[in-house]
């Protein structure tokens, strides 16, 4: 299908769709350029790749892979690898623009990407998993690498996947090039400091957002859907600055004590037992039930659309948080403005984990490595000012801060755009 035909988006309720109408919403406030703007709804390049592989029962696979990058005007590309057997190419696109907007809220110099290849790495061993990223590598070897685009781990890939990318592209290029993918092992040249990040951006945002909306952060409650990596993390730091944990969740359902949880005997917990469900001295409660907890912060760390139409008016939090990508849907960020609800959108919450990455291929490009101290600082001043500069867009436009953070991005992709012009 071309590239045309997948931007007049047949699903309107899709990613792909969602997506555009965002940037069509941020041109308007900031009365876009139209030749811009017709530049920025296209992806730059969308690859469609066929992934022959060699089974373990000796069959062949044929899996499709996809590698889209939207915009490459203040940089390489930068975006997340997915395995999964639901993925499709409209929300590879999706993906790639989004963190376009990422790292420019962030202003880190890079465009956004997004890859995937559709199987289930559920039912694939372990030779099958490292064979199809090998071969997907290939096909892509043109495309990637550390001036063009540099892919990340995301559902269903991890540092391992990222090891053998490395490998199979070094072994392409006939020499070590560790600076074409982040969230590498440590042993690789992966960054310190990597695994926490997107949780510490985030506790900076949160941190920051209390400032300006004057809360004392001493005793404040906050519930956190979804202890995984994100939520975890964001659970232990926020606490070391003085709030109580009241909640958490995650797939199996969640528990509750309004005097507070340790966040750190939590994550043993999980790692025990695989649930966070019947941590000592809590009540268990469901999801629906931690969403609408009264708190001073909730972070929704888990999947899309989690808070949506159907509960929004139950949320009684004075801040979200934005850990995951996309948990609130449009409808209901409506009705949280109406509610006063201040909420921190996910291009800027979970904006650290990109940040780090962003350091991991300084660090490899360099070959000079950071301490762990060295990234927690230069995250936080990224972070800090990414805010600040969001929070002023936001007081200025009197817009929410989901708003600003579009119009802050929009607009430096745009001025790149600009002074770049269209070539030839
Ligand atoms: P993870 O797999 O480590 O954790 C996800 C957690 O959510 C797990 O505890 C899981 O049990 C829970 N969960 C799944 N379904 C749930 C449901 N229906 N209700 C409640 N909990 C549920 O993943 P992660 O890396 O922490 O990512 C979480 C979110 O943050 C995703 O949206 C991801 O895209 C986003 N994100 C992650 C990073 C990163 O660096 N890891 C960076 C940016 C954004």
């Amino acid at each position: 299908m071309a590239t045309e035909e997948l931007l007049t988006d047949e699903n309107p309720d899709g990613p792909l769709a969602a997506a555009l109408t965002q940037l069509d919403e941020a041109a308007r406030l900031i009365g876009l350029d139209d030749a811009v703007y017709q530049k920025l709804r296209k992806p730059k390049r969308v690859m469609t790749v066929s992934v022959p592989t060699r089974m373990d029962d000796g069959t062949l696979r044929v899996f499709t892979g996809y590698r889209a990058q939207h915009n490459m005007d203040r940089g390489p590309c930068k975006g997340g690898i997915r395995y999964h057997p639901d993925v499709n190419v409209e929300e590879v696109m999706a993906r790639a623009m989004w963190m376009t907007w990422k790292c420019a809220v962030v202003n880190i110099p890079y465009g956004g990407a997004n890859g995937a290849v559709i199987c289930n790495p559920k039912e694939m061993s372990e030779g099958e998993l490292e064979r199809m990223t090998r071969r997907f590598t290939t096909e892509l070897v043109e495309v990637i690498g550390p001036e063009k685009d540099i892919p990340a781990p995301d559902v269903y890939t991890n540092p391992q996947v990222m090891a053998w990318i490395m490998d199979t592209y070094s072994m392409q290029k006939g020499y070590s090039v560790p600076a074409v993918v982040t969230g590498k092992p440590v042993a690789l040249g992966g960054s310190l400091g990597r695994e926490a990040a997107t949780g510490r951006g985030c506790v900076f945002t949160i941190r920051e957002a209390m400032k300006r909306l004057g809360m004392r952060m001493e005793g404040a409650s906050v519930a956190v859907q979804g202890f995984g990596n994100v939520g975890g993390w964001a659970a232990r730091l926020l606490q070391e600055l003085g709030p109580k944990i009241i909640a958490a969740s995650d797939s199996t359902g969640g528990c509750f004590n309004p005097d507070g949880i340790p966040a750190e005997e939590l994550v043993a917990h999980k790692a025990r037992s695989g649930t966070v469900v019947g941590f000592p001295g809590t009540d268990e409660i469901t999801n629906e039930e931690l969403l609408a907890l009264e708190c001073d912060v909730l972070i929704p760390a888990a999947l899309e659309n989690a808070i949506h139409a159907g509960n929004v008016a139950n949320v009684s939090a004075r801040i979200i948080a934005e850990g995951a990508n996309g948990p609130t849907t449009p409808a209901a960020q409506e009705v949280l403005n109406d509610k006063g609800v201040f909420v921190i959108p996910d291009i800027l919450a979970n904006a650290g984990g990109v940040t780090v990455s962003y350091f991991e291929w300084v660090q490899g490009l360099q070959a000079y490595f950071w301490s762990e101290d060295e990234v927690n600082e230069q995250l936080e001043e990224i972070m800090v000012r990414a805010f600040d500069e969001v929070y002023a867009e936001h007081a200025e436009r009197g817009c929410d801060m989901r708003a600003a953070a579009m119009a802050v991005a929009v607009g430096r992709v745009a001025e790149a755009v600009h002074v770049r012009g269209i070539y030839p």
